[in-house]
């Protein structure tokens, strides 16, 4: 896929070597030379074109309501769904599978039996609107501009095992239709714990774990106090020696901001407390992610390498004009992602109205991205499930995540969130490995 750009790195040379002689183990489990990885995957979401972003955040401009704005009917032609539009699940795969069912059944709703349906996109939205309504018995046609269904599932196999760039998580198994899908196909889990990790401060000493419940409380608690989360953590450093600013801000980065994927400064203070949560432990999908979508699509008329440029709707009808091509339908679903409706990309005739525009608008696209790095064996400390690192530069390299028990491949995933994210998109993939090199050297030499 050129629009992720992602690409593998066959025996990187020339990658930062500095930390590779052998130094002082400061409490990190290896002594030795760090090798340089020998594949490695980047992911840019903003620069994808298909998702300008990685998921939608409650932003500092967004209003009580948005969501349902987002997801509301327009006339009985139009239905929208997607992440962005759940309230209950909002930023997740589970959120964006229930807002097509949702967006499914009020169709059926106002649908005369064998009306004819377009779905815009075949993600976990799109996919699951379009299994419920061909099961009611609706002809239905999914357009999607990839060349496979998944979107923001995204299961790469290049480096001959299943790595998820998309989603990983199912966030809580309990209760999750995610589970149902899982369950009915057998699909291995693995759990994790998102409290079993070891953080190193910058020159790669580990740091105990008690800095942690201070920034949580202050962001949980910003909206009760009426105050912005960047107000509140202000708040809360005033006078703090700057090993507590370090460890409290990387705290605020690895809980909140990779969870939101947005700078907490850009964040409502609601954010932390939007939607429900299925209970249960959150666990990965060894076999990848996209085969769970994948049962869902048998009998379904999907079009790929279709991108809709252009969408004229009326009470009687929706035309879709593609490059070469026009498709007419009753009722079409609209599953584009935020960060596409945020462009005009795809052109509205008449244009959406008003207070919908407005909730486009106000809600943040928030981006995460993964550096993905497959190393000759394993180096990094395999006690946890994750380790984190206090960098200089705020909130860079943070999070990174063990996938050897998942992959049975000594690969390590690194994630990056908000403006770091950002600011790393605009270098070249060797860049961001090199970089990415330094903190595992520093951590681990
Ligand atoms: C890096 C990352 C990590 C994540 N981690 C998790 C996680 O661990 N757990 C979790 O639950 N969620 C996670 N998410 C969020 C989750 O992936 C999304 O919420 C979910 O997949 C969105 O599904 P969707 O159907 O709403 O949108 P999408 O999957 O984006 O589907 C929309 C589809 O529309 C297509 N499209 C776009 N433009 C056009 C056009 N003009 N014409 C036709 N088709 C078009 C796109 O190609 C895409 O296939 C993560 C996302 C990212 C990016």
């Amino acid at each position: 896929m050129t629009s992720l750009d992602r690409r593998r790195f066959l025996q990187l040379s020339g990658l930062a070597s500095l930390g590779a002689l052998a130094g002082c183990s400061r409490g990190s489990p290896t002594i030795g030379p760090i090798p340089d990885p020998a594949a490695a995957i980047v992911t840019r979401w903003r620069a994808d074109r298909l998702a300008r972003g990685s998921y939608s955040y409650l932003s500092l401009d967004s209003r009580p309501g948005d969501r349902e704005l987002l997801a509301a009917p327009v006339g009985t032609s139009l239905f929208f769904a997607g992440e962005a539009t759940s309230s209950s699940n909002p930023a997740t795969v589970h959120g964006a599978l229930m807002s097509g069912r949702d967006a499914a059944s009020r169709l059926e709703a106002v649908a005369n039996r064998g009306a004819s349906v377009g779905i815009i996109g075949a993600g976990a939205a799109g996919i699951a609107a379009g299994r419920r309504l061909v099961d009611a018995g609706f002809g239905v046609d999914i357009y999607e501009a990839r060349g496979s269904i998944g979107g923001r599932v995204l299961t790469d196999v290049s480096l001959g095992v299943p790595i998820d760039l998309g989603a990983s998580w199912i966030q809580g198994v309990a209760g999750n239709p995610l589970s149902v899908i899982a369950d009915s196909i057998d699909a291995p889990r693995i759990r994790t714990n998102w409290d079993d990790t070891r953080t190193y401060d910058v020159g790669g000493d580990p740091v105990g774990d008690r800095f942690w419940s201070a920034p949580t409380r202050t962001v949980n608690g910003a909206a009760r106090q009426g105050l912005t989360i960047q107000a509140a953590i202000d708040d809360a450093l005033v006078g703090r020696s700057q090993e507590y600013v370090g460890q409290f801000e990387f705290a605020v980065v690895a809980e909140f901001e990779h969870e939101y994927a947005a700078d907490v400064s850009m964040l409502s203070a609601e954010a932390p407390h939007e939607g429900d949560y299925f209970g249960g432990a959150d666990v990965l999908l060894p076999n990848g992610y996209l085969e769970l979508l994948q049962t869902l699509t048998g009998g379904l008329d999907l079009h790929f390498s279709q991108a809709v440029e252009r969408l004229a709707w009326s009470n009687d009808g929706v035309t879709l004009s593609f490059a070469r091509t026009e498709s007419t339908h009753d009722h079409v679903v609209v599953t584009l992602p935020l960060g596409v409706l945020k462009t005009n990309d795809v052109v509205f005739e008449p244009s959406l109205p008003a207070e919908k525009i407005g909730a486009i608008e106000r809600l943040g696209m928030g981006l995460l991205n993964k550096v993905v790095l497959e190393f000759p064996q394993v180096f990094w400390d395999q006690s946890v499930d994750y380790f984190g690192y206090i960098s200089e530069e705020r909130g860079k390299w943070a999070q990174w995540y063990d996938m050897e028990p998942v992959t049975g491949r000594p690969i390590v995933v690194a994630f990056n969130a908000g403006s770091v994210a950002e600011a790393l998109e605009a270098m070249s993939d060797e860049e961001i490995v090199a970089d990415a090199m330094d903190v595992l050297r520093a951590i681990y030499t």
